[in-house]
């Protein structure tokens, strides 16, 4: 590992910074932060943290002797100068002298002494920044540490390579006493460059931010070169017959869904994230495999984003995969029940008073095919999967140099139970669709793309399916980074299967589609050439039909229900003159959402269907408003609102129709107006 420091990047940073009237040290503490923070070999989603002690004028302008560190659960790699939380440092330093603390009171203390009493709260590793006397402290999980410190004989790896440059402070949970004892280590050892966390991770210190991060590297680097002497190259065997990561992954998600015991027909579900290389297949290739999966995490904080072990299942066979959708679920049982055991057992052990968090596994390994990161959300689920990559690399390595060891499992409770840990992952409330996904076909159109932010906007994740990739890809930006565009022309099978592939490799499967794709035809429907109504028929039903067969085959696999919504006008129930081309098939796919609702009810999936009729969109043009209105002789608004209510109506309010559809888990075979009123289009 090499240092990134630049001097000319860093003055230039210094001389940006003091524009904004941040200070050289404050600039160049910034600096060294975001060096270390890019890099996933040293900081993980937040973990690690740095810290600056400076003097700074408080509200009333009084000079003050501060702490400024990196506030809680903030991305180092992005971090600016107002991620750094100002601390008074006198009375931190004070509370050294009490011999214990409650997490509730040392949060309120901090509080009580932020200079900005408006600041987030500082790190949780707050105090151990502040009982150290250096001006630049660098604290890291960094991943070859790791390895060399999650052993049996960790103290004396770390005396062998580094040397007695940094001091080994035992395993003691972060916090309080953490802070006490790595000060007490310290005192002891004055001369050190840094301490060794047991089991949890590097902190290195200096009289400048250049300092304290080259420490740093420089530890890191012979971590990295004493593993690297020993690595053994492995030649990675391919396993044959694999089955295909778009089918494993509904299996997985399904059996990693639990039941809502409030309301039925409601799911607890998870999105996934994939990932595959030759080090995660060679680690599920050991022979030890199920001993090292149940060794637990490589620094306590993992455990809050991945449980403290995976779920290991057999490889997928293809053509095999009834038998692995039975082991799956039966696994995924026996883990559940599993972390159930673990949490009542130390539940009671510190008096009962916790509450269980769900006991569904965040990371999967699937030997011959890759490992599965899971969570709430897609950004959750990646999460999950970058940490679980950095366990197999971290154990991987353990093992070469010795063999690997975490902190017990009581300690691994304490640390997924701490509230502070709780508290980054926030107490946002969770939005109705969280942890479900939306496809959207004709994603991009006027319709389609409304219905797609409704739907993300309700927590979905979404995957907007369009022939035209680019227009579905401007859309999706404009909803959030997860969301997907994907190329899909439903008047094609093959287009429409392998688009129903890459939403399950992405996201691990689908709970809601809403086939939304169609197009306009007319003629005569004496007259009208065959070959129109065949272009309209492949559109307006066999489309529906292509996009509502690959969706259901998903739904099954997972076992969990789901939702078929389809885009049928109101040409379905009230046919226009010369419209027949468009109707007709139309009413077809009426018929077809019933018939859906009929045979799939039973499985959960539930079929629902949203009239509208008058919207602006790419079927009805601001062009074909303006000559139908004017062969009217009525005014372009009152074209557009010429129903009951004598409103327009517009693709957002089609985008709500199909969101309430699909909360509505007690409605199916149903269909839903949105036309402002319009007795003659009225179902009966
Ligand atoms: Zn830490």
């Amino acid at each position: 590992m090499k240092s990134g420091w630049v001097d000319r990047d860093a003055e230039a940073f210094v001389a940006e910074s003091a524009k904004s009237g941040v200070d050289r040290d404050l600039a160049l503490r910034v600096y060294t932060t975001r060096l270390l923070g890019r890099d996933p070999k040293l900081v993980l989603h937040g973990g690690g943290n740095t810290s600056l002690k400076t003097r700074m004028r408080d509200r009333f302008g009084e000079g003050v002797e501060a702490l400024r560190v990196k506030s809680s659960g903030s991305d180092m790699a992005a971090i600016g100068s107002d991620g750094f939380v100002a601390v008074r440092l006198g009375p931190m330093r004070k509370l050294r002298a009490l011999d214990a603390i409650g997490d509730e009171e040392l949060v309120a203390i901090e509080r009580a002494n932020l200079i900005d009493p408006a600041a987030p709260n500082p790190s949780v590793e707050m105090l151990l920044h502040a009982f150290l006397p250096h001006q630049f402290i660098d604290h890291t999980h960094a991943t070859a540490v790791l390895s060399l410190i999650d052993q049996p004989d960790g103290e004396k790896k770390c005396a062998d390579v580094f040397g007695g440059r940094l001091a080994f402070v035992p395993y003691l949970m972060p916090g309080f006493g953490l802070a006490k004892k790595a000060i007490e280590v310290f005192e002891r050892t004055p001369q050190c460059e840094g301490l060794i966390l047991s089991k949890h991770g590097i902190v290195s210190f200096g009289e400048t931010a250049r300092e304290a991060y080259e420490r740093m590297i420089e530890a890191v680097s012979l971590a990295e070169a004493f593993i690297a002497r020993n690595r053994k190259s492995v030649a990675v065997t391919a396993p044959r017959n694999v089955a295909m990561t778009a089918q494993v992954a509904p299996i997985v998600r399904g059996a990693c869904s639990a039941k809502d015991d409030k309301t039925d027909g409601a799911w607890h579900r998870l999105v996934l994230e994939f990932r595959a290389s030759d080090p995660i297949l060679n680690f599920m290739n050991r022979a030890d495999l199920e001993r090292l999966s149940q060794s637990g995490v490589i620094t306590p904080d993992h455990t809050i984003r991945t449980k403290n072990w995976p779920l290991v299942l057999p490889m997928p066979e293809a053509g095999m995969l009834d038998e692995f959708a039975r082991v799956t679920r039966e696994r995924a049982a026996q883990f559940a029940a599993h972390y159930r055991r673990y949490f009542e057992h130390h539940n009671k052990r510190v008096g009962g008073i916790k509450r269980e968090l769900d006991p569904l596994p965040r990371v999967v390994l699937v030997p011959g095919l890759g490992l599965f990161g899971l969570g709430r959300s897609k950004q959750d689920a990646v999460i999950a999967a970058d940490i679980a990559e950095s366990w197999v690399e971290a154990v991987s390595d353990a093992e070469t140099i010795g063999k690997f060891e975490s902190i017990s499992e009581a300690d691994m409770f304490d640390c997924e139970y701490w509230q502070l840990e709780q508290a980054k992952l926030g107490k946002r409330k969770e939005l109705p669709l969280a942890g479900q996904i939306a496809a959207i076909t004709g994603g991009a159109g006027a319709i389609g793309a409304a219905t797609a932010r409704a739907f993300a906007a309700a927590g979905a994740e979404v995957a907007l399916l369009d022939v035209n990739l680019s227009a579905a890809r401007a859309q999706t930006k404009a909803i959030n980074a997860t969301a997907l565009p994907v190329e899909c022309d439903v008047t094609d099978a093959g287009s429409v299967a392998a688009a129903f592939d890459k939403i399950a490799a992405a996201f691990g499967g689908l709970d809601i589609v809403v086939s939304n794709a169609g197009a306009a035809w007319q003629g005569r429907i004496g007259e009208v050439d065959e070959e129109i109504l065949h272009e309209s028929f492949e559109l307006n039903f066999y489309g529906h039909q292509r996009v509502a067969q690959a969706a259901v085959k998903i739904m099954l696999a997972q076992g969990t229900g789901g939702c078929l919504l389809f885009n049928v006008s109101k040409q379905a129930v009230n046919p226009g003159p010369n419209f027949g081309p468009y109707g007709i098939p139309k009413a077809a796919a009426l018929a077809l959402m019933r018939q859906y609702a009929l045979d799939y009810g039973a499985d959960g999936i539930r079929a629902n269907a949203v009239n509208a009729d008058r919207i602006r969109s790419g079927l009805l043009t601001n062009e074909m408003i303006a000559s139908r209105s004017k062969a009217r002789g009525v005014s372009e608004k009152d074209y557009m609102s010429g129903n009951l209510l004598g409103r327009e109506v517009t693709a957002e309010d089609v985008a709500q129709a199909f969101l309430h559809q699909a909360l509505e888990l007690k409605t199916t075979a149903h269909v839903t107006t949105v036309d402002g009123g319009n007795i003659a289009a009225a179902m009966r």
